[in-house]
């Protein structure tokens, strides 16, 4: 950040009065600018046995197979972002969601917020940022296709809980790459 959003002016690096990490504050008008991580919130949108999957339009990794997920928008709930983003991303509805993960990336600074979720009919297509749509059996899942880790962490939980037929909500910190010994 280079400029104040509020005034447009300079803005400088430095920990507040009573504050222990460098923010951005502008040299005008003295307004701090927080930054702080994201939540994206998704679904696994379930129908019969299969699992709802959709392979992305869009960069990053733009062609590879995601569970329906994106940045929550102000003035909405994580359940409404969720099913809001499966409609967008492959026009169908889900009902009765439950909170299956909470999944921490701090190397980018995001939370995703997943949720299973029933489909509300065997309808699904391909939305705007989306170039598939397609329901997939456990054995069927692209498993050396899979857009993002956290996808890949999501699918592993629910492919073993549901042997199961036990959802506990996962909460757990993934890292893009893990710290090696010494
Ligand atoms: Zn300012």
């Amino acid at each position: 950040m280079f400029f104040c959003s509020n005034c447009g002016a300079q803005v400088i690096e430095k920990v507040p009065a009573g504050d222990s990490r460098p923010r951005h504050i502008c040299v005008s008008c003295n307004a701090i600018h927080y930054q702080n991580p994201k939540i994206v919130a998704g679904c696994l949108p379930v129908w019969d046995d299969r699992l709802l999957l959709c392979r992305r339009a869009i960069e990053p990794r733009h062609g590879l197979w995601t569970l329906p997920a994106g940045f929550m928008e102000n003035g909405e709930s994580t359940e409404q972002a969720a099913a809001r983003e499966t409609l967008e991303e492959a026009c169908t509805d889900v009902v009765d969601l439950d909170l299956y993960g909470v999944f921490s990336i701090p190397q980018i600074n995001q939370v995703y917020m997943m949720f299973r979720a029933r489909m509300a009919s065997g309808d699904f297509s391909p939305g705007e940022e989306t170039l598939e749509t397609r329901l997939f059996s456990e054995h069927e899942i692209p498993w050396d296709k899979l857009a993002f880790p956290v996808v890949k962490r999501t699918l592993e939980r629910y492919y073993r809980d549901i042997r199961n037929d036990h959802f506990p909500v996962h909460v757990e910190d993934i890292f893009r790459h893990p710290a090696r010994k010494p």
